[in-house]
């Protein structure tokens, strides 16, 4: 039986686990990491990292390496008529930011160029074991009611007991760690129409400015969002009885119902790439003791804004600034006092964000005339005016603490 004591335990290698385990890189910090399965992630889920979550992985030294895999810039996003008539276009390009665009990479390709960067640092006392569970789970007062212990069997066989002086759970939305140190779900709502994902043939894209397209049709809205190598996603909340035809529709019978919602789209080649039934999971706390949620673990949210990995992304960057140093790691005293800082620094904000996308997610779940009635006036009226046009293109980009033009 092997001991190991990390300073941090990280469960779990998804996009918010992959980027932490990267960012720690350089830092002093010991690391094990733990992730369940061997498979790359859902290429169709997430891709879209807003210019916040740029400068962070810019600070993280990993930016370079997402270009290096094939990321690609995106300056912007156009809301159009289903006729293709500009209604309001959200540039990036003007925001006097310091990196004033967002990055697009497939989903898996996210998580599996930062963990690269993590398995091969120089330097870094980094252990991860794949596909290894964390599933026996023991929490005490040690850890002042985080995690005291996971017990593993790695894939080579050997029985190992971890005792982390920290833990990250990033275990995604049914994460054992949140179970097992008993937090709460605070908000909690299914939503009722599932998203379904459909990608177009690849190269066939010709926009440099790689922007999304949103069709604000009465029939319910779509929209047609650029991927790395010319490609298209679309993406559109259907109604769950719809999900069977969906499932069995031809090219054409796609392009049919496509071009109900927007006939500029009624002649693209598609095939389906997935479905994803859309859920709200919200813990009570964020931390207890020397544990702390991150990404779905703590907040499952509605893709409605594509915020899912970006809110991962900047509260890890948060984090990081509360860690004690490596040389404190052993005062769990300290440690929990540290998350429950960064806790109350970051979760107000944080709550309201996630609120308002709740709020957008509901709308989303209201496909019907009424919900583009009420949206398109907004979106003119917010296009409109040079103030309220600033402050929703730098709330978008993630710096809705900066709003002061000057
Ligand atoms: C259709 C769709 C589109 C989206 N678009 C965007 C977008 O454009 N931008 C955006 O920011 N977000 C988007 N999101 C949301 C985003 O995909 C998620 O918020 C994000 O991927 C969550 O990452 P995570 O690492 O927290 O969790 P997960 O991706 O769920 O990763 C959890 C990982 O933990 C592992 N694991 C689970 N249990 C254990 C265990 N017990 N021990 C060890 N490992 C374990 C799993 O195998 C997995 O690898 C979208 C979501 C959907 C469904």
């Amino acid at each position: 039986m092997t001991t190991l004591q990390p300073d941090i335990l990280i469960a779990g290698a998804g996009i918010a686990g992959a980027t932490v385990a990267a960012g720690l890189r350089g830092r002093g910090y010991s690391v094990v990491h733990l992730e369940a399965s061997t498979q790359p992630l859902d290429t169709a889920r997430g891709d879209h990292l807003g210019p916040r979550v740029v400068e962070t992985l810019a600070n993280w030294d990993i930016l370079d390496a997402f270009f290096a895999a094939g990321a690609e810039k995106r300056l912007g996003a156009k809301w159009l008529t289903p006729e293709g008539v500009v209604i309001m276009h959200s540039s990036i390009d003007d925001l006097p930011l310091p990196y004033p665009f967002y990055v697009v990479l497939n989903h898996d390709l996210i998580a599996t160029t930062a963990l690269d960067l993590a398995v091969t640092a120089a330097d870094y006392d980094y252990t991860l074991f794949r596909p290894v569970a964390a599933r026996d789970i023991s929490t005490g007062a040690d850890a002042h009611g985080g995690v005291t212990e996971v017990s593993i069997t790695t894939p080579e066989g050997e029985a190992v007991t971890i005792k982390p002086r920290m833990t990250i759970a990033c275990d995604g939305r049914s994460s054992k760690i949140r179970a097992a140190c008993d937090f709460q779900i605070a908000h909690t709502y299914d939503y009722e129409k599932p998203f379904v994902v459909l990608f177009g043939p690849r190269g066939e894209l010709q926009d440099p400015r790689n922007e999304i397209n949103s069709y604000m049709s009465l029939n319910g809205g779509v929209s047609r969002i650029p991927r790395i190598g010319g490609q298209w996603k679309i993406g559109l909340a259907i109604d769950k009885q719809d999900i069977g035809r969906w499932k069995s529709t031809t090219s054409d019978e796609r392009k049919a119902l496509l071009a109900e919602r927007a006939p500029a789209l009624g002649e693209m080649e598609t095939e389906v790439a997935g479905f994803y039934p859309v859920i709200r999971r919200e813990s009570d706390y964020w931390t207890k003791g020397t544990t702390v949620l991150l990404g779905d673990a703590c907040h499952t949210i509605h893709p409605a804004r594509g915020q899912g990995m970006n809110f991962g992304i900047r509260c890890a960057a948060r984090l990081f600034d509360f860690l004690p140093d490596p040389t404190e790691m052993s005062d769990a005293a300290l440690v929990a006092q540290r998350l429950a800082d960064y806790e109350a620094a970051v979760k107000p904000l944080t709550d309201a964000q996630l609120s308002e996308n709740h709020e957008r997610g509901l709308h989303m779940d209201c496909t019907g005339p009424e919900r583009m009635q009420a949206e398109i006036p907004t979106l003119r009226a917010v296009a409109a005016d040079p103030d309220a046009n600033f402050r929703y293109r730098m709330t978008m980009a993630g710096y809705p603490d900066r709003l002061d033009p000057k």
